[in-house]
């Protein structure tokens, strides 16, 4: 008996539905190509490169088309005898300071056997080590720095490198910085040297709109599934749904690959609309567990003593209710409490991201208002998320809870 079998409806090649799966032509952004292409075009023309900086939110082709870009330019350039061009690509998420992409940068251009510690140098010491290996390597150097929000108002080093050669640091070889950004208010607090060098071109990628959307599923959706993968409607359906939501190709992709796996599951013949719907469920439950986990430990403590009022009375809450609650957990968890003003900040984080619902009301005559506050996802998902947090003492009807469902 075998028990295993390759798919022979719906996917093709699953792979090409990952995040990290290069599209080998990009669509429905024609004038940020454009732009992007002039501002590399020095590097052609043997120049020194202009520092380009982009930004626009998360899914929205950044590094897609970057990546696209520059795989041309460095084709292209190899025609050129008096262009050598080198590129190097740093993802700074888990970078938190110009000193962290300054000693990654050293590492990215040495040998594998021949590594820097990241820690113990002085900066100066670690920027001149970045100096010497640019300069060994000579030509046109561009460094593409994605996820750079990640180092906050750490910024010199996008001010050191494009600055390095007017500062004499370089002889030999001609620097170029891209950022990439996924936040907007790290541009805004760059500092303005920086501003004035980094974001000499600036490339804004604004979210994409549903048929643009659909677009893209279209042109991935031909190898990543067969001919006949999906009923009529799928892929609009999954472009509306992103569209309406963050404008993010990542999420439209991330919806067709799960409604995929939903219909593979329900051993359809392929995708249907409701398959979409409950992909995009499984999806938001997803995204909002991992958002109650990712709360800080007053937010968990809050959410644990929503939790045991609800587990004990019928919803809604008031803040009076919920502080005395989120008090005796605290004590008994060993935790000093907040003051009530500061808790309340923390439930309508919890409204914010989804997981509570909030209602302002009047009271009576006096017209003072209140707040209201009441699930609005299943307890179950809370309580399975609440069994997993550590260092808290639960109050006895949750913990039993627990206890049984496990
Ligand atoms: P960002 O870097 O802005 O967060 P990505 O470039 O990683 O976004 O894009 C997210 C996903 O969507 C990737 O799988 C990427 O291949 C795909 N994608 C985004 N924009 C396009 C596009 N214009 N054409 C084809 N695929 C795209
Ligand atoms: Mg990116």
């Amino acid at each position: 008996m075998t028990t295993f079998t390759r798919d022979t409806h719906i996917f093709r090649d699953e792979d090409m539905l990952r995040d990290d799966y290069q599209p080998e032509s990009i669509t429905a952004r024609e004038s940020e190509l454009d732009t992007y292409k002039t501002a590399l075009q020095p590097v052609i023309n043997g120049a020194q490169p202009r520092n380009i900086f982009l930004y626009g939110k998360t899914g929205v082709g950044k590094t897609a088309v970057s990546r696209y870009l520059l795989k041309q330019l460095q084709e292209d350039s190899v025609k050129y005898d008096d262009v050598s061009l080198s590129v190097f690509w740093l993802n700074c998420t888990n970078l938190s300071s110009s000193y962290q992409v300054a000693v990654n940068l050293v590492n990215t251009l040495r040998l594998a056997d021949d590594q820097i510690s990241t820690t113990g140098y002085p900066q100066q010491r670690v920027f001149d080590l970045l100096y010497e290996e640019l300069n060994s390597i000579g030509g046109t150097v561009l460094i593409i720095l994605d996820e750079i929000d990640h180092i906050g108002n750490d910024d010199e080093i996008l001010y050191e490198i494009p600055r390095a050669r007017s500062n004499g640091y370089l002889t030999e070889t001609k620097p170029g910085v891209i950022g990439i950004s996924n936040d907007f208010s790290f541009r805004d607090n760059l500092s303005p040297k920086v501003k004035d060098t980094l974001c000499e071109e600036e490339i804004h990628f604004s979210p994409y709109n549903a048929p643009e959307l659909e677009a893209i599923l279209d042109r991935r959706a031909e190898g990543a599934l067969y001919d006949d993968a999906t009923e009529s409607g799928v892929l609009a359906l999954c472009a509306a749904i992103a569209a309406q939501d963050t404008g993010s190709a990542r999420q439209a992709l991330d919806l067709l690959y799960q409604a995929g796996e939903v219909a593979r599951a329900a051993a359809h013949d392929r995708i249907t609309q409701n398959d979409v719907h409950e992909a995009r469920n499984k999806l938001e439950r997803s995204q909002i567990e991992h958002g109650m986990r990712e709360l800080t430990r007053h937010g968990h403590l809050s959410l644990v003593a929503v939790l045991q009022l609800a587990l004990e009375s019928k919803e809604p809450f008031r803040v009076r209710d919920i502080y005395p609650q989120y008090r005796t957990i605290a004590e008994r968890s060993d935790i000093d409490p907040l003051v009530r003003r500061r808790m309340h900040d923390h439930l309508a984080d919890l409204a914010m991201l989804g997981i509570l619902d909030r209602h302002s009301r009047n009271e009576g005559r006096s017209g003072g208002q209140y707040y209201e506050y009441q699930f609005s996802v299943d307890l179950e998902i809370v309580v399975n998320v609440v069994s997993d947090f550590e260092g808290l003492t639960l109050p006895r009807r949750v913990a039993k809870l627990i206890h049984s469902v496990e």
